[in-house]
């Protein structure tokens, strides 16, 4: 087995081996850009690490990588840590899939007492030696022995106050000298063992401090939040080092094909002079925008755009980059598909597809359906926000508008918005321990850093809005407060973000709903092109047919008439219907409820405009209208003309023990058809006045042909009656008797749609209701992947939909079926309905085009 690739042995295929940032080094030599030499040992020695019970790296390991060295060594004509002029490499790690930040980096590696001077002989330069010196030490002591940053800042921080300076770059060469002293007896001191001497040892070490990196807590949690759960491990790229750090014609960078934040096609980056790895990324020293380097060094910045273009037609799709100029040389360091905003995966998919870099499918396939979700969230109202106060301007790091109360603390975020508050979190700047808090918060804002900083990458991939590098703003960490323009704001006082602009508001500024247009709107045209599900809507009223039309609903796939009944001028009525003692005064009060159904019915056929509309009969327990609390009964009774007692007579009597089992559905119309009769004629006189309607009218909870048939009847006993035409009766299949019986429905109904809420209830045998306190835990477990009742359980649940469908079909081959509930805007469960072949999804109107996408990725 072969545990080590050299950079020009790897390619882009070999990701999951290679990690991505291994694997794009290797097409980057490939491509004859300027890398410096290194190899890669891969996810598999990562996963023999851990698999084996020593917990060490094997032999034959350490061995396969030591000629790798052997050779770099021979390439680059230096030896590793040698006295007179030695080889520093970085130690870098990294999965198939990227985790910015999550784990671990040791750069500097090789230097020791000796090897300092000898790069000192080679320089010239004793401050550039110590000072990568003191950075490898540091680094080192954190991330392989470690010991808590915070110790060594401490010394740092000693020494500029001592010296009365603010930047790392106004230390000289003795300050670092002294400096790595420090830092070698911290190290000592906190471990009880010395800093390793021997570069062998260094770098043993490191490449299990990577491997150890795959499991730390906020790599585990970063895996957790982005669905991550297969990947193997990491792998550990050692690489000759380049310095950015020797001076002033040295440096280093980020930089994107495109911008990340809106998509739009400019280059797009910052970078920092005499500065080596994070620091353009820590916030420390602000860095300059990469156009300042067009101008301060030409023919490296038009260079540095030729790999940038290189690399995105090769890879044909936006890059995010990371450089070093050594004394005026460019060396390219990094790189791998940017993150991106859901904005700006819009822009760019369909950008690229006008350019021809890519075509329409592969445009379509670029865009995550859950991803939309953020483009399909609240944005300030924008005459709200000209009477709103601003408190400041940052950078616009990730749009979307945030409104919540100001904590300075991630742990503090994490238990208020556990509480059910609405936090924005405000910080300095952002590490990765603060993961936890800006998962929480609404929006984030920091006062340090830039457009690459930590908080604004994580930002955009989380797609939550965030200013970032506010320095209007100060925070006082001690009394917790946020001055910005002479105001100062306490904990827990409200603020407003706008991530696409980078303000910051007093307060609480209204939001307004978003829209389907520009590149969003183009992109859902290229989808419908592929996708053969309709997409209706769930929607109970006509503003949300209305809202849901405008992302796309091609109808309404479920209405479901109980929600009418809870309005307060119909509620009586409704009571009155469940008190009634006989069948008579069923009728008079059902009567009096026909007007209010018809109106309902005839807007929303207004509103649908041609469009089918899928609408349920009567489906909860009766006692769901009935009140709950003794003042509320007392008066209820009194509304509707029974005693006090009666009516608990009544709420008793109705009690259930299991009411999602109970009597509901179609068993409320087999025992009181009088309210399907009421139902369906509303249903049939509002058609009657709108021209062109079309109802379809859906019997639920079945599970027995029987009760079907019985209903069926009623109801086309009151079409005649009315005098209705163009109609479809089907039913909802939700009872897995329904699914195992759809040969013998199938016949007689016009559709089916699979109420997959009800049906993961009872085909797993969880309860929608109290099931979360342990299904979590299954969650967690793996027991199910997926929450099921979030994302269809497709191999029980889904297996009883196929056997449904295929049932059904022999005997109907017309019958059109559906999907409708939370699983309708699921992207992994739309696209398996396309794959059993079904007609259509619905979904809440908000998740119309999320459905569409799904669709269409389904499809292809
Ligand atoms: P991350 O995955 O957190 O981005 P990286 O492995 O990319 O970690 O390394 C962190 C920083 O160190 C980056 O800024 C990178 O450019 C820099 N770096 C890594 N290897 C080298 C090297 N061989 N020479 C110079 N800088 C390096
Ligand atoms: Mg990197
Ligand atoms: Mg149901």
């Amino acid at each position: 087995n072969k545990f080590v690739y050299s950079f020009e042995e790897g390619s882009a295929d070999l990701k999951e081996l290679l990690g991505g940032k291994g694997a794009n080094l290797a097409v980057m030599t490939r491509l004859g850009i300027p890398v410096p030499p290194g190899f890669i040992i891969t996810t598999e020695a990562c996963q023999a690490y851990y698999k084996g019970d020593t917990k060490a790296i094997s032999a034959s390991i350490v061995e396969e990588y030591t000629q790798h060295l052997d050779k770099l060594e021979a390439t680059m004509g230096k030896k590793l840590g040698d006295d007179q002029d030695p080889l520093l490499v970085s130690v870098r790690s990294g999965g198939a899939i990227s985790m910015p930040g999550m784990m671990d980096t040791i750069l500097n590696l090789g230097l020791n007492s000796t090897s300092v001077l000898g790069l000192i002989a080679q320089t010239s330069n004793p401050r550039f030696a110590y000072d990568s010196y003191r950075r490898f030490v540091m680094m080192f002591g954190e991330v392989v022995m470690g010991v808590p940053s915070h110790l060594f800042e401490a010394a740092l921080e000693r020494i500029k106050n001592e010296k009365n300076v603010t930047l790392d770059t106004e230390l000289n060469a003795e300050d670092f000298k002294k400096l790595v002293g420090e830092f070698e007896e911290i190290i000592q001191k906190h471990t009880n063992q010395p800093f390793p001497q021997s570069p062998m040892v260094q770098l043993e070490m490191s490449i299990e401090a990577i491997f150890k990196s795959w499991n730390n807590s906020r790599a585990i949690l970063y895996r957790e939040l982005n669905n991550l759960k297969s990947l193997s491990g990491t792998a550990a790229t050692v690489q000759a080092m380049v310095f950015g750090n020797k001076g002033e014609t040295s440096g280093t960078g980020v930089c994107f094909s495109r911008n990340p934040s809106t998509g739009e096609n400019v280059f797009y980056g910052e970078y920092l002079m005499n500065a080596q790895g994070e620091d353009v990324v820590a916030g420390t020293r602000t860095p300059l925008s990469i156009e300042a380097l067009g101008h301060q060094n030409k023919a490296l910045y038009e260079e540095l755009v030729g790999y940038k273009d290189k690399l995105e037609q090769h890879t044909t799709d936006m890059q995010d980059m990371e450089f070093t100029i050594e004394e005026g040389k460019l060396w390219m360091l990094q790189t791998r598909s940017g993150k991106r905003t859901a904005a700006a995966a819009v822009r760019i998919a369909v950008e690229m597809a006008k350019e021809g870099l890519i075509d329409e499918k592969q445009a379509v396939l670029r865009v995550d359906p859950a991803q939309l979700d953020q483009l399909l969230h609240k944005q300030l109202d924008p005459e709200a926000t000209k009477a709103a106060t601003v408190l400041g301007k940052g950078l616009p790091a990730s749009p979307g508008a945030a409104v919540g109360k100001i904590v300075f603390d991630a742990e503090e975020a994490h238990k208020r918005n556990e509480a059910g508050e609405k936090v924005i979190l405000v910080r300095v700047e952002t590490s990765p321990e603060d993961l936890i808090g800006m998962n929480a918060a609404q929006g984030v804002l920091t006062t340090r850093g830039g457009m690459t900083s930590h908080a604004a990458v994580v930002a955009r991939g989380m797609g939550k809005c965030c200013v970032a590098g506010c320095s209007d703003a100060l925070i006082n960490e001690e009394k917790k407060t946020l001055t910005m323009k002479g105001k100062t704001l306490n904990d827990g006082e409200y603020i407003t973000l706008d991530g696409s602009v980078g303000v910051v508001y007093e307060g609480r500024v209204a939001t307004i709903e978003p829209e389907l247009s520009g590149y969003f709107g183009e992109l859902m045209i290229m989808a419908d092109k592929f996708r053969t599900l309709l997409v209706k809507t769930n929607a109970d009223n006509p503003k949300d047919a209305l809202t849901a039309i405008k992302f796309g609903a091609q109808g309404i796939g479920l209405c479901r008439t109980e929600h009418m009944f809870f309005d307060a001028s119909r509620i009586q009525a409704v009571r009155e219907m469940i008190v009634a003692k006989d069948t008579h005064s069923r009728v008079k009060a059902l009567d009096k409820l026909l007007p209010y159904q018809e109106k309902d019915f005839q807007e929303i056929f207004e509103a649908l405009e041609g469009k089918p509309a899928i609408i349920r009969l009567l489906d909860p327990p009766l006692h769901e209208f009935l009140p709950k609390d003794e003042a509320d009964i007392r008066e209820v009774a009194k509304e509707v003309g029974v005693t006090k007692e009666e009516l608990e007579q009544t709420i008793s009597s109705l009690h259930e023990f299991n009411p999602m089992l109970g009597f509901r559905g179609c068993r409320l119309g087999v025992v009181y058809p009088e309210i399907s009769q009421m139902q369906a004629r509303a249903i049939f006189q509002a058609a009657l006045k709108v021209p062109g309607c079309e109802p379809w009218i859906e019997i639920p909870l079945v599970g027995h042909l029987k009760e079907y048939l019985f209903l069926k009847e009623v109801i086309e006993k009151v079409a005649v009656e009315v005098g209705a035409v163009a109609y479809k009766i089907g039913t909802m299949i939700e009872v897995p008797r329904a699914a195992l019986t759809a040969d013998e429905l199938a016949p007689h109904c016009d559709f089916f749609s699979f109420g997959t809420n009800d049906l993961t209830q009872m085909c797993c045998g969880f309860s929608r209701d109290d099931a979360d306190s342990f299904l979590k835990h299954y969650v967690g477990k793996g027991i199910y992947e997926k929450d099921p009742f979030q994302s269809l359980d497709q191999s029980g649940v889904g297996r009883l939909m196929e056997i449904c469908v295929a049932q059904a079909r022999a005997v109907n081959p017309a019958l059109h079926i559906g999907i409708c509930g939370e699983h309708g805007g699921d992207p992994a469960s739309v696209e398996f309905c396309h794959r059993l072949g079904l007609d259509e999804v619905s979904c809440s109107p908000y998740r119309v085009p999320i459905a569409r996408l799904a669709a269409a990725h389904g499809a292809i």
